[in-house]
């Protein structure tokens, strides 16, 4: 077993800015950052010219295991993860059975200690009548709740459920927040449309804003952590915003939420543009990006949630909603970078850093001595064509297909391991499961 690795003449972006050097891995930590260290490793990298940064954290995927394996797998959804330079991810609820209680989770923490490359955790799923199992749970990065119901039966739109989980449990709240009532009255005016177009309208601006006006109050009612998942308006930013002085929230964004916007990208892409919340006008995206830049925004989570050609070419209204993202989204943010619309400082703290502190996630998410050597990287000045029958997602599309970009993850390590380097998978490296800090009791 290899136990010490130096990488050689990097630059590496750490929490003190940019530094040129050498990085001594050992025992799966971060050893040593200096400007030149001795060759004593069992394995050195020689690199010139590329960039070392933290793994991305990747806090909200859908992998499918156990339940709809034919879309991901625990496998298959990790390999996709460190050959984008993702090195931990947290995954939810929504698979089959649902992940609703100690057993369930344990079962998914089970599958992923054998077959997955990155690390990983689980969210549990908040049901009507499972309040006994969140208040149980242990090690989870939060509880998920789907206020609109995205997916099946995990769903909690009663104020007086919600407040019951706000005020008994103790875990991170993370909320998919769309109003159900709203949605199924506009369901019932658009029910015979097979037009992807109308997926935006079915799924209100007003149907994501009520619900997130209801849940910051309950937020700031009980002051208990609201997380609200893949934010999609320009009005709920604004919301947000103001609502960060006195309240405990926050929120992340997705990339295709950020770079993708409608009315073109349904006619481009029909249903494969279709998840939920949806990809909405220009002025929303426009609108997350500035509240991304000015920290109303979080971090950035791939809501990474495939579903196979075959089923997303079915018509409007019998498509799955939903689209991958995990493999592609650092390349993505790199090429903004190289656009000069953020700096690659702005990627670490949106994807790596941000994302560690959010969920309280000791040792991970930043270049420094002592952590652990989740590491990526990045040729800045590369190219790549992000093409479908490239990726590494058992689903084999992309949103993106046809993007050039600048940019590219080339190797990645998983607790002091290669796990990928160039289109190659060392399988034997695993991921382990993520320790979160319990969120400080109430004083
Ligand atoms: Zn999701």
């Amino acid at each position: 077993m290899i136990e010490s690795v130096l990488i050689k003449q990097v630059q590496m972006i750490t929490p003190f800015g940019k530094k040129e050097g050498d990085v001594l891995i050992k025992n799966g930590k971060i050893h040593a950052m200096d400007w030149k260290l001795p060759e004593h490793a069992e394995v050195i990298i020689r690199d010139r010219g590329l960039t070392l940064m933290p793994g991305v954290i990747d806090p909200h995927v859908h992998f499918r295991e156990p339940g709809a394996t034919w879309k991901e797998t625990l496998e298959t959804g990790s390999r996709a993860a460190v050959s984008g330079g993702v090195t931990t991810f947290f995954e939810m609820p929504n698979t089959k059975p649902s992940a609703i209680c100690r057993k369930t989770i344990a079962e998914k923490k089970k599958i992923a200690s054998q077959t997955s490359m990155a690390n990983y955790n689980f969210y549990i799923g908040a049901t009507t009548d499972n309040l006994e199992e969140l208040k149980a749970i242990e090690n989870v990065p939060g509880i998920k709740i789907f206020v609109g119901s995205s997916t099946g039966s995990l769903l909690v739109d009663q104020e007086e459920d919600l407040r019951r989980i706000f005020t008994e449990t103790t875990a991170l709240i993370a909320v998919h927040s769309e109003m159900e009532s709203i949605i199924r009255a506009n369901k019932d005016i658009y029910k015979d449309s097979t037009n992807p177009l109308d997926h935006p309208r079915i799924r209100s601006v007003d149907a994501a804003v009520k619900c997130t006006k209801m849940l910051l109050n309950l937020s700031h009612e009980t002051q208990r952590r609201l997380h609200i998942l893949h934010l999609t308006t320009e009005e709920e930013m604004q919301l947000i915003a103001k609502a960060k002085k006195d309240t405990p929230v926050t929120t992340e964004v997705s990339p295709q939420h950020l770079l993708l916007h409608g009315p073109e990208v349904y006619l481009k892409l029909g249903n494969f543009a279709v998840i939920n919340p949806p990809i909405r006008e220009k002025r929303h995206a426009d609108a997350l990006w500035q509240g991304l830049k000015s920290n109303v925004i979080d971090c950035i989570a791939t809501d990474h949630a495939p579903h196979t050609i075959e089923e997303k070419q079915l018509e409007y209204g019998k498509a799955p909603s939903g689209m991958p993202g995990i493999e592609t989204s650092l390349s993505l943010m790199l090429n903004l970078v190289a656009q000069k619309k953020c700096s690659l400082d702005d990627v670490v703290k949106w994807m790596c850093e941000t994302p560690a502190k959010l969920f309280g996630i000791p040792y991970k998410g930043a270049l420094q001595i002592g952590y652990d050597a989740d590491l990526v990287l990045v040729d800045l000045n590369a190219k790549r064509t992000i093409e479908n029958a490239k990726q590494h997602t058992k689903c084999k599309w992309s949103a993106f297909d046809g993007w050039e970009v600048q940019g590219v993850p080339i190797a990645t390590m998983v607790g002091g391991k290669l796990a990928y380097r160039e289109g190659e998978f060392f399988t034997a490296t695993k991921g382990s499961e993520v320790k979160i800090r319990k969120p400080k009791p109430k004083a």
